[in-house]
């Protein structure tokens, strides 16, 4: 899951960007709202944290292009409390959260998670299909009741397939949504061949099953219930 973090106390941005990272996230900075909007064009993310008052252009404004074309993107609004009618404004032009500072960050990530999951689990936290578990809490990955150990990047990649349980996903789409900065012109099909290649020998070790099926020059997915 790829988030942009909209912030600009310098602080605070470098503070998330890396508790977020550290959780597995692919995290990107920007620190006004020019910056932010640029980024969002050249970039799919899943999530966006956006301060309110930024320089440059607001982040009720930023948040306003951002719903004029898309309503998938997630937006927390992170706002002092005097900024309590914007944030109330926030939330009527399509946030989908707020949270006060000074905040906990554990409070943060709880948000984030909730906000991530909305539209496709009853479980904010635990996604399951066929023989694999995935917390999104503890970051445990279990096939067959069995933990697994695995690195961000192939964390990232399982998530990202099994909340996308229904459909092929683009080599292009999976890196774009895992790995952090500007991946329009990147080279990135070697490193995601070797970073599937490794979750894959991972989540088989016991079982033998290949449990993310590849379509030639289509995508991949992640093996259903029944298969
Ligand atoms: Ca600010």
């Amino acid at each position: 899951m790829k988030l942009l973090i909209v912030e600009d106390e310098k602080d605070l941005n470098y503070a998330m960007t890396k508790a977020l990272r550290k959780e597995g996230y692919a995290s990107d900075s920007a620190y006004d709202g020019e910056e932010a909007l640029k980024m969002l064009k050249a970039n799919e993310y899943d999530l966006v944290i956006l301060d309110l008052n930024l320089p440059k252009i607001d982040g009720i404004d930023v948040l306003k292009k951002i719903r004029e074309n898309d309503l998938k993107t997630r937006v927390i609004i992170v706002s002092a409390r005097s900024e309590i009618d914007d944030r109330v404004l926030g939330l009527n032009l399509g946030a989908n959260d707020y949270v006060i500072k000074p905040f906990d960050f554990k409070e943060l990530e709880a948000r984030i998670r909730t906000s991530l999951r909305i539209n496709y689990t009853s479980s904010p936290t635990l996604l399951v299909i066929g023989d694999i578990s995935l917390n999104t809490n503890s970051k445990e990955v279990q096939v067959k009741g069995k933990t697994i150990s695995l690195t961000s990047k192939e964390f990232g990649i399982l998530e990202y397939l099994m909340v996308n349980k229904d459909r092929l996903i683009s080599n292009f789409e999976l890196f774009s949504h895992v790995w952090e900065g500007n991946t329009d012109n990147y080279l990135y099909t070697d490193t995601l061949k070797y970073h599937i290649h490794t979750l894959k020998r991972k989540l088989s070790q016991d079982t033998g099953i290949d449990y993310i099926i590849n379509k030639r020059n289509q995508g991949y997915r992640i093996r259903g219930n029944d298969e």
